[in-house]
This record gives C-alpha cells, sequence and structure tokens, in this order.
C-alpha cells in the first residue's frame, strides 16, 4: 500500500511538472508573438544588416514599435554579445529599470544576469551581464573608468530626441571614440524627430526610418481656462469613464505629489458612486515608484474594467503601455530652469511644447482610434507653446557636466562638439563656480579636490560639502545628510485626519532653530538609533520607502569615501561643523533677512522666501540663510534651508565672499528677528 501511494504521489508530482512546463511553454509562444506582432519585427534582416554595414546609424520609429525592448535582443540574437556587450542608454532611470525587466522576461533570465541595469545609487548588473540598460547619467560616469568604452560592442543612445544634457553630452562623446574605435557600433535612436539633425551631427549617417503604425486621434480641447487641472484632469477621467466605450485612460501629471493627490481625488469621488459605475484600476508611474508597483501599470485591464494611468511625462515616449484609448493632458511637465546671468536655477512647473502635446496625444491612437482631451484652450496651444522643447543643455546649471569633462581630461569646451552649444554665459558660470568650490584652478585646470569631488554621483555642492565634512569631521553625519537630501521624494507625510500628531512628530526632529539639513539628520539617526525599523518609521510619519532609499545611497557614499580616503569620523552634536560642511558646498545658495521680514540672495539679489514645509520657525527668521534649492510655484520658494552665520562664509568660500559681502547695512533688524536659537 505504501509503495502505491508512493507512485500515485509521484505521479501526481509528474503531473504538476508537466503542467508546469506547458505553462512556461505556453508563455514562451505567447511572448514570441507578442514579439513577432511588433512594428520593429518585419525590420529585423534589414535593421542588423544597416548595422553591419555602418558604424552610426540613426533609427528612427514611433514609439512603441519595439526600438528599445527588441533591437539590443536582435544584435544579442545575432551575436554581438559575443564582442562584447550590448549597451542601450535611457533618459530616465524607471524607464532603465521598467525596460530591462521586459527583455529579462522575454529572453527567460534573472534581471540582473544577462540583461541588467544600472542607475544612480543602483547597480543591477553582474559579470554575465550582455544587454545592459543604463541611465545616460550613468554611462557619462562608465567614461571615467573606461574612456573607450571597451567593454562594449555596440551602444545605443535611445530616445535621443529628449535631449537631455546627459545624452546630448554623451553624442559628443561617443561621436569621438568612433573613429578610434570602428568596431564599435553605434545607434542613435529617437522617435521621431530631428532625424535629419542627427544625421548632420553624425558626419551623414545614415537614417533608418521604420514606418508608423497609427490611428486617428481625436483632439478636443478646454472651453476656457482651467482654474485647476488637476481637479479638471480627474474630471475628464470620471466622464470618460462613465460615458466612453472601453479603454484605458492614460492623464499626464507633474511629479510624484501631483499624482498622489490626483490618486486620492479620484478615489474619494469615484467612492461616492459605488457600484453604479464600472470598476477603476489606478496605476501611478513616477520615478521614485518601487519597482513591484511600477509593473501594475502593464498588467490587461479586466474584461468590464477601466485602468487610469497617471504618469509623469515619462509615459510620453519612454514607456508605452498598451491598451490606451484616452489621453487626457493639461500641458505642463516639471522643468528645471536656469538663469545663467544670475546663476540661479529653480525647479518649476511649466508648459510643455507643441511636440510634446502631438506625443501625447499619438499614445491614445496606438492600437485602436483614441481620443485626446486638452486640458487647455486651442488658444493657450496656439499662442502659449512653444513648437520645441528647448534641449536641457540650454537651460541648466552645468557645473556636474563641466567638472566631469575637465575629468575626462577635456579641457577646451567652448570648442567641445555640441549638437547645440550650451550659452557662453552658462559655461562661462559653470567653471566660475567650480572655481569658487575649489575644483578648478584659476587656470581652469581640475585641482585635487575637483578629481574628488568628481567621484561622487552628487552634484558638485553636494559633493564638496562630503569632502568639507573631513576637516571638520563630522563625515558620518554629512554622509547621512547628503543621502537624506539626494532621496528625491519626500521623507515626511501627514495624514490629514492625523495632522497634528504628524507635526509634533516631525517637529521632536529639529534641534533649536538651526534648520533642516539638522531635522533630516536626526530622522536618519533616528531611524538608524531605531535598527531601521519599518515600526518607527509608522509612528514618526516618516517614509520607510524614503528612508531605505536614503541607507542605500548612504552606503554607497561612504564606500566612495572610503575609496577617495575621506575618514569617516562623528561629531553628532556640532551642529556648527555640520553645517559649516553644508555651507562649504551651498555658499552658492545663501539668502539674508530683509527688515521687511522677506528673504534676499546675497550675489545676485533676488526676493526667495522659506518653503513652508521648512522646520524653520516664522517666528524666529535667522538672519543668513543657505537653501538646498529653488521651487518655483506661486513665488520662489527656498526648499531645505539652514541657519548660518555670516562670518563662515568668508572661512568657507574666501574666493567668493569677502568681509564686505557680510557687513551689516547699518540697519536695524526688526526686533525678535534675526536671533540665532542655536547661539
Ligand atoms: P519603443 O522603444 O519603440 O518605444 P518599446 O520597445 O519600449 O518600444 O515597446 C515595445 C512593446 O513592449 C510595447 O508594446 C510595450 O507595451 C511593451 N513593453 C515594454 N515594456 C514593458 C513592460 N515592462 N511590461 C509589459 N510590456 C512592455
Ligand atoms: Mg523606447
Amino acid at each position: 500500500e505504501l509503495a502505491t501511494e508512493d507512485f500515485e504521489a509521484g505521479s501526481a508530482r509528474e503531473k504538476a511538472q508537466k503542467a508546469k512546463l506547458a505553462a512556461i511553454e505556453d508563455e514562451r509562444a505567447r511572448m514570441a508573438a507578442d514579439r513577432a506582432s511588433l512594428p520593429i519585427y518585419a525590420h529585423r534582416e534589414g535593421l542588423l544588416a544597416a548595422i553591419e554595414e555602418h558604424q552610426i546609424l540613426i533609427l528612427v520609429a514611433e514609439t512603441g514599435a519595439g526600438k528599445t525592448t527588441q533591437v539590443p535582443q536582435y544584435l544579442h540574437e545575432a551575436g554581438y554579445s559575443k564582442l562584447g556587450k550590448i549597451g542601450c542608454t535611457q533618459p530616465r532611470r524607471v524607464a532603465a529599470m521598467s525596460v530591462s525587466a521586459r527583455v529579462a522576461h522575454e529572453m527567460g533570465v534573472k534581471l540582473g544576469n544577462e540583461v541588467g541595469y544600472s542607475i544612480r545609487f543602483e547597480d543591477c548588473t553582474s559579470d554575465k551581464t550582455l544587454i545592459k540598460y543604463m541611465t545616460d547619467g550613468m554611462l557619462l560616469r562608465e567614461f571615467l573608468g573606461e574612456p573607450d568604452l571597451a567593454g562594449y560592442s555596440v551602444m545605443m543612445i535611445d530616445e535621443a530626441h529628449e535631449r537631455t544634457l546627459s545624452t546630448d553630452v554623451l553624442f559628443g562623446l561617443v561621436k569621438d571614440i568612433a573613429r578610434f574605435r570602428p568596431d564599435l557600433k553605434l545607434l542613435i535612436s529617437s522617435a521621431t524627430m530631428d532625424a535629419v539633425k542627427f544625421s548632420d551631427y553624425f558626419d551623414n549617417a545614415p537614417i533608418y526610418q521604420i514606418p508608423g503604425r497609427r490611428y486617428p486621434v481625436d483632439i478636443m480641447f478646454s472651453k476656457a481656462p482651467e482654474a485647476d487641472y488637476v481637479d479638471a484632469c480627474i474630471s475628464t477621467v470620471l466622464k470618460i469613464h462613465i460615458s466612453e466605450p472601453p479603454g484605458d485612460v492614460l492623464v499626464f501629471l507633474t511629479g510624484q505629489e501631483e499624482i498622489e493627490a490626483a490618486e486620492e481625488l479620484l478615489k474619494s469621488r469615484t467612492r461616492g458612486l459605488g457600484t453604479r459605475i464600472a470598476e477603476l484600476i489606478i496605476a501611478p508611474i513616477y520615478a521614485n515608484l518601487p519597482s513591484d508597483m511600477q509593473a501594475k501599470i502593464f498588467e490587461t485591464t479586466p474584461e468590464g474594467a477601466r485602468k487610469v494611468v497617471l504618469a509623469t511625462n515619462i509615459a510620453e515616449t519612454s514607456l508605452t503601455i498598451d491598451g490606451i484609448r484616452y489621453v487626457v493632458d493639461p500641458g505642463f511637465a516639471k522643468q528645471n530652469e536656469y538663469n545663467p546671468r544670475t546663476g540661479m536655477e529653480s525647479l518649476l512647473v511649466a508648459p510643455i511644447s507643441k511636440a510634446s502635446a502631438m506625443q501625447r496625444a499619438g499614445r491614445a491612437g496606438r492600437t485602436a482610434p483614441g481620443k485626446c482631451f486638452r486640458v487647455y484652450t486651442a488658444y493657450a496651444y496656439e499662442h502659449e507653446m512653444d513648437d520645441n522643447t528647448t534641449p536641457e543643455i540650454q537651460r541648466t546649471n552645468l557645473a556636474n557636466v563641466v567638472l566631469l569633462l575637465k575629468s575626462l581630461g577635456i579641457h577646451d569646451l567652448v570648442n567641445f562638439d555640441f549638437m547645440d552649444p550650451p550659452p557662453a554665459e552658462a559655461l562661462l558660470r559653470a567653471l566660475e563656480q567650480l572655481y569658487a568650490l575649489g575644483g578648478l584652478n584659476d587656470r581652469g585646470e581640475l585641482t585635487k579636490l575637483g578629481r574628488r569631488m568628481a567621484e561622487f554621483p552628487l552634484d558638485p555642492m553636494l559633493s564638496k560639502a562630503l569632502l568639507a565634512s573631513e576637516t571638520y569631521k563630522v563625515s558620518e553625519e554629512v554622509a547621512s545628510i547628503c543621502a537624506m537630501v539626494s532621496i528625491g521624494s519626500a521623507v515626511f507625510y501627514r495624514p490629514k485626519d492625523k495632522a497634528v500628531h504628524a507635526e509634533n512628530a516631525h517637529r521632536a526632529f529639529s534641534r533649536g532653530n538651526v534648520g533642516d539639513h539638522i531635522q533630516l539628520l536626526h530622522v536618519y539617526q533616528g531611524w538608524a538609533e531605531s535598527d531601521f525599523s519599518s515600526q518607527w518609521c509608522f509612528e514618526n510619519y516618516v517614509q520607510l520607502r524614503s528612508m531605505k532609499r536614503a541607507r542605500d545611497i548612504r552606503e554607497q557614499l561612504t564606500n566612495l569615501m572610503e575609496r577617495v580616503e575621506i575618514e569617516l569620523a562623528s561629531d553628532s552634536e556640532n551642529y556648527d561643523a555640520i553645517r559649516k560642511s553644508i555651507a562649504a558646498g551651498y555658499f552658492y545658495h545663501c539668502a539674508r533677512l530683509q527688515k521687511d521680514g522677506g528673504y534676499r540672495t546675497v550675489k545676485n539679489p533676488t526676493a526667495v522666501s522659506i518653503h513652508p514645509g521648512s522646520s524653520i520657525s516664522k517666528e524666529v527668521l535667522p538672519r543668513w540663510v543657505i537653501y538646498h534649492e529653488l521651487v518655483l510655484t506661486s513665488k520662489e520658494f527656498m526648499r531645505t534651508v539652514s541657519e548660518i552665520k555670516p562670518e563662515w562664509l568668508v572661512e568657507i568660500a574666501p574666493h567668493y565672499y569677502s568681509a564686505k559681502d557680510i557687513r551689516d547695512d547699518g540697519k536695524k533688524m526688526p526686533k525678535g528677528k534675526g536671533r540665532s536659537a542655536a547661539a
């Protein structure tokens, strides 16, 4: 009897095994069919032949054609990966992660093995990696270690039309390398725009164009301008859901906070409708969304339900979501704006270009005819939107790139082969800033400090702060602060029904009125002391996800610090030393209290205010502050602010500040103001 049982168990196991194999086989067949149905598939042989024949090829195909996911696989199948890695750059980290996960899945391998990705602070590759997706910024950094990209047989600069700063700099670098590495294949791939310009730049490289497959999209404009576009978008989504035939909806918003607000709004509005409407599945996607949640946007919508994807402009061309038939476009995106005259840079929500608006609309017509609802007027489209987005290189601070190019031994930046050169003024500003930071000498050459700064994948100001912390013997603390400001998403949260509790918990991290950097330090320290507990985060209204990221970043920073031989030292209570270190990088971002109670930046005086989210008390405003960044909404807000003493500036940045800059102008400060609580 025992034997029979065993026999039966064995056969059941075998049966289960067989079923599992059959399921895998099914999945493989489905995947192969999916791959074969993409527009690029019919061009596989032609494309491979063109790559074989030419060293540089411009590849143009509409979004969703299969450029990003398929071409690296074709190259791998054709044997290129035997000669070296196949690299593919992406302007956005989410795209690099999501696309590599998809390709690993299509190839039936574990992500991080044959197919991997590399983004700032996260390397998911191994010795086995043959196809490597990475952000354009990470490839730039790879040049520091491998200036001829020796490990690669092919490099695909993808999403070239986005013209990010890093992609533009890569153009110049790879064009140069191609000359002395004839065996390296270069693919410049783009969604329809500017192909001729790319070809001209790359010495008339041939353009391989894959004809698009597009269905008509009906475009509707708002009749009158909308006061609150998020609210208007949500109303539009609900109207679509109630009155339009099946098909998923894609809403373009500007960032994580706005997406979270929209999600709340959508949930509360549909709650009121109960079961009278069909199921609405909400799927957000933005840069810092954890990877397990990113997958949700690609899940097939069940029969009878409708999916609403709330996305940043990542869904404009970087990611293609199948099944979208409706697009809701408020016409905005978050942008960095830089004024080379004043050297001021701020983040703001700005109107998109007409070209972007067309791309967004196009997302509705990929698999069937669709509709695009523009939550702005036809007049605004005609008169308030530029034709094309200005390349980032022409509207951003270049200090980062200048430091990197100098580290690569490229000294003559004015004559660097830029596709569109940056404004001369912006280059000059960057050189000046790096000089003031001590990264360049007065001949514009990299200093020892500059070389060490370039080791860190951080903004030069932040790298400088980290390096300065060595002098002040607080490198442990400054590493934590650098990690906390590099998370890129909110640390605190404040549920509406527990706002007072949350605010009290957050206030408990402040010390005196010294400011936000020290507050962030205490958040990190508190969490570390709790042994990185999730309960601790919950009790203190702190985002666990953000903290985990901070821990990862901190670990990498401390590893790099070891590499450049910065001694790890700690002096937790020495807030002066900690703030001096931060100020050693951020003296550029310095503002001074005015007698009207507002602030003005010290150089190139401009009115700025402390962000309402700051821990600094509005009752006792410090006289001198430094800030991490400016955010432009109703006015220029300084975000992440710390009180400093003006005499530090002269000590820290003697090239930049003199005693006269910090001299009191003799006018009395309002009573009670300007007192330093830390003093
Ligand atoms: P292109 O780069 O030309 O815009 P892609 O290679 O990104 O095109 O996309 C090709 C197809 O792969 C699209 O149909 C897209 O929906 C699908 N796809 C891409 N990434 C994923 C993913 N993570 N999950 C499911 N499908 C995906
Ligand atoms: Mg793509």
